[in-house]
């Protein structure tokens, strides 16, 4: 099988899967478990995932809340910080191209009374900072919190996320970043970029599933800042989260972290290198129907989002299915076409001949080869 769908989900690393199992086996004390031996070797381990983490973010390691994932990481900030101003709520600006865990999450608030902006994006899908330095001179002070993707998840291009900050800055407005696809394949540094909540789930970047972080930047005097929980219960996570630690899963996203970090540069080339063989060969063999969703932008590597004029994208994601693993890039194109590809201005029949590629470290050239050849048999 040719694993091309790395932006739904990633092959486990090895090193990662020899991290975890001795804390299914023998170390399997909670973490929150008091003097014995077993308790402690797990705190030990948790706290050492925690400074994994927090040296892929450049943040301090009490900065990382261990959560399930990036769906619940976003519903934790989004609705725990909208909580603090209920009776009075404050405006909440995000982007028409988030992700359904930030767009549902919104849409929900706004059914409770919240307001909400919905920012327009270009034919890139990035949005721009005039239309969000426009809302926040007219509504500074209202405004609760930013939010907006760092990375796309179904075309790849990337926000601004140090302009965003400093824009937010200007306006001393919190600021959020859904860096689900980002993480693990492009530098964060959130000492030097102002963004106070973070989220990623380790399975994007060859961790565990069900695994992932919420980043909480202290605030200038170091304080934690104020959010309420989803989960209530024995204060885990500094109070953000409650119950029991996923040691386990908590070691193989930590483990997951610091390879990422380790070979950030080498991944990154090789995905870039990956990416641009495959429009070479796909332009060369299909000169007529292929094009590209994004130009020469800047963009995550190693995921591609292509055209293929004339054809119907689920017909040709099942013809491949026993082979090859590609998506639409949305969660059920058929019925419901992707509403960012419809943002950035797509027809629907452009929606629903576009499918989505995303490589991974454990993707070669070779496999490209193999694709192209089964698109044309
Ligand atoms: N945000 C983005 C941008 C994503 O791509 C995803 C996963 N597709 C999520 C959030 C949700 O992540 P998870 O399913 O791990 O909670």
């Amino acid at each position: 099988m040719i694993y091309f769908d790395n932006s739904a989900t990633t092959q486990i690393h090895p090193e990662v899967i020899d991290a975890m199992k001795p804390y299914l086996v023998e170390s399997f004390g909670n973490p929150s478990g008091k003097y014995y031996t077993l308790a402690e070797h797990a705190k030990v381990a948790v706290e050492k995932a925690r400074e994994q983490i927090g040296k892929l973010f450049n943040c301090s390691p009490d900065e990382v809340v261990f959560t399930s994932g990036s769906t619940e990481s976003n519903n934790l900030v989004l609705k725990g910080l909208a909580d603090l101003h209920w009776g009075k709520p404050k405006r909440l600006i995000t982007t028409s191209v988030e992700h359904p865990s930030i767009l549902e999450t919104a849409k929900y608030l706004q059914g409770k009374g919240v307001p909400v902006h919905f920012l327009s994006v270009d034919e890139n899908g990035t949005i721009r900072l005039s239309e969000l330095a426009a809302i926040l001179e007219e509504y500074g002070d209202d405004v609760f919190l930013v939010s907006v993707v760092w990375g796309n998840n179904e075309i790849g291009t990337l926000n601004d996320l140090e302009e965003i900050a400093e824009l937010c800055a200007k306006f001393k407005v919190l600021l959020h970043s859904d860096a689900t696809q980002v993480a693990g394949k492009l530098p964060i540094d959130l000492q030097t970029t102002n963004i106070h909540f973070l989220s990623a789930s380790a399975h994007k970047f060859h961790g565990p599933k069900g695994i992932g972080v919420c980043i909480i930047k202290k605030d200038e005097m170091g304080i934690r800042r104020k959010l309420t929980p989803l989960l209530h219960g024995g204060g885990q996570e500094f109070g953000y989260r409650s119950g029991t630690l996923a040691v386990h899963n908590i070691v193989g996203a930590g483990v997951a972290a610091e390879i990422a970090r380790r070979d950030l540069q080498t991944i990154r080339q090789h995905l870039i290198q990956l990416e641009e063989y495959c429009k070479k060969r796909l332009l060369e063999t299909f000169p007529h129907i292929v094009q590209f969703t994004v130009g020469d932008v800047k963009k995550i590597p190693g995921l591609l989002s292509v055209r293929f004029r004339g054809v119907n994208n689920e017909l040709l994601i099942k013809k491949l299915a026993k082979h090859v693993a590609i998506s639409t890039g949305s969660a059920c194109s058929s019925s419901k076409p992707s509403h960012v590809l419809q943002q950035i201005g797509l027809s629907l029949d452009e929606v629903r001949s576009t499918v989505r590629l995303s490589f991974s470290r454990f993707n070669s050239f070779k496999q490209i080869d193999e694709f192209i050849a089964l698109l044309n048999s």
